[in-house]
């Protein structure tokens, strides 16, 4: 058959040059860095893939919406644009807008999580989880056990688990569980669904309880995606009724707008609970500003309010999604270890297969990531046994089943030969994965340790004296 390509539907209209550095220019940024991408400069990087948070290309629109901003203290113009953008594509009744995801979790948390309370999630991310614990309660995970296995080809590996569900509300029962944060396109799965059978049901179980049911919704549109592709009765469907439909079985969401919603910086609450939403209004006041602004400028609820729409357009999410999965494609064909079925917004790679000889202790992901930043100039982000951190009750390192590195793509922002570029350095690594170290751990920040912790190379075996196992090389 006749190969027909598609491409991206937008065309170029300014463009952000980028530098490639030398090797020993990486060597050097990284070792500056402590080893972790996350405190390299951007200019010293060539294809950032850190994260897909707040780094995509905003359209020619969007660029008008913001010169259309109403930077009023109270009632902005754009507040109600961006209230109307989330009731027509998420339906809830009452928004409040934060600076970002976070801002959202931090309010909901507050408000409904009391001491000792248990707070089930699909599987944990990294500050939804940090907000719950500094409200008193505890995360349990609910997902199900295909979701801790980078093998398993599960189509929605997101999905709740409803047996483990059930037993936490024998076990804790229902008044101590205030609600259950339910995440589309689980991220720390590796961007992986739910479907929306699950969500129906799980939400059944939830409301037959008494608990209500928040949706982390910060990848919805991506999760709508694959439940029009994979899920029968939804291929006729469009994206914006597959997201009204989740989130109508839910009693509201947080969002960080950085994601699905194109915009470089933006998030909010939404609720349909009259009382919770008069008390949001009332704490958004202390932590982020006005309840009618959150944090934000009215120019950037104006973009956001028009990227919410833009979001949920079927050739855009098609392109956004097909990106990811020609990355994927490339380095499955190539053996590189992945996590299965390519995911939304990026591509896992399971470091504790890439890198065999490196225990879990001397973190494989967190090398891994730095060595291919020295390779290539590619960032990409540590999902593993640093970002898990320690049990807050033991003290103990966490090690997740999942060791992974993430290519996290930015939305409209890379074209398909940065892709090549990307793909080749990784195979190229994955041949010699003998030349990549573990590392050591020298300085562990208290709270979400990943962002700042610092890290040394360890040296093989065969190069430190005293016939140790590795040692590391402390600057
Ligand atoms: C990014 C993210 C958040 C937090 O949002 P911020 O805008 O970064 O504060 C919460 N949940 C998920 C699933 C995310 O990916």
């Amino acid at each position: 058959m006749k190969r027909r390509s598609w491409a991206e539907p937008y065309k170029i209209k300014m463009v952000e040059p980028i530098r490639m550095t030398s090797r020993e220019e990486r060597e050097r940024a990284i070792a500056e860095a402590g080893y972790n991408t996350f405190l390299l400069r951007s200019q010293d990087v060539y294809i950032d893939l850190l994260t897909d948070s707040g780094t995509s290309a905003m359209s020619d629109r969007q660029w008008a919406g913001m010169m259309r901003g109403d930077e009023a203290y109270a009632g902005s113009r754009n507040y109600y644009s961006l209230e109307a953008a989330v009731h027509e594509h998420y339906g809830y009744k009452h928004l409040i807008p934060t600076h970002q995801g976070r801002g959202a979790e931090h309010l909901l948390s507050q408000l409904c999580i009391n001491p000792g309370d248990s707070v089930p999630g699909n599987m944990y991310f990294t500050t939804t989880r940090h907000h719950q614990e500094a409200a008193g309660g505890s995360f349990v995970d609910v997902i199900v056990n295909e979701a801790h296995d980078p093998a398993s080809e599960h189509p929605f590996k997101g999905n709740v688990d409803l047996d483990k569900m059930r037993s936490l509300i024998e076990r804790v029962g229902a008044e101590r569980i205030p609600y259950l944060s339910l995440e589309t396109n689980v991220n720390m799965a590796g961007g992986q669904p739910c479907s929306m059978e699950n969500i129906r049901a799980v939400c059944a179980l939830c409301h037959e309880h008494g608990i209500p049911v928040y949706l982390d919704a910060t990848r919805a549109v991506e999760n709508a995606w694959f439940i029009k592709q994979r899920e029968a009765g939804f291929a006729d469907r469009t994206i914006k009724s597959i997201l009204l439909e989740i989130c109508s079985h839910t009693d509201g969401c947080t969002m960080s707008a950085k994601k699905d919603s194109l915009v470089n910086i933006g998030g909010f609450l939404a609720v349909n609970d009259d009382a919770l939403a008069e008390r949001a209004r009332n704490l958004v006041v202390v932590y982020e500003g006005l309840h009618t602004y959150g944090g934000l400028a009215g120019r950037d609820m104006e973009a956001m309010a028009i990227g919410i729409a833009e979001s949920v357009q079927e050739d855009h999410i098609r392109a956004r999604i097909g990106q990811v999965e020609y990355l994927g494609l490339r380095l499955m064909d190539a053996g590189v270890p992945i996590v299965r079925p390519i995911g939304g917004h990026g591509i896992f790679i399971d470091a504790a297969r890439f890198l065999p000889h490196i225990p879990r202790e001397r973190f494989p992901a967190q090398a891994l990531a730095a060595a291919l930043y020295v390779d290539s100039g590619v960032r990409s982000m540590e999902r593993g046994g640093v970002s898990a951190g320690r049990d807050p009750e033991t003290g103990e390192n966490i090690f997740p089943s999942l060791e992974l590195i993430r290519l996290t793509l930015p939305r409209r922002v890379y074209t398909q030969a940065h892709m090549d570029v990307v793909a080749e350095s990784v195979l190229d690594l994955h041949e010699h994965p003998e030349q990549v170290q573990g590392l050591e751990m020298v300085h562990e920040p208290e709270h979400l340790r990943f962002f700042q912790a610092r890290f040394v190379p360890m040296v093989p075996a065969s190069a430190s004296c005293g016939g140790i196992a590795a040692q590391s090389v402390r600057p």
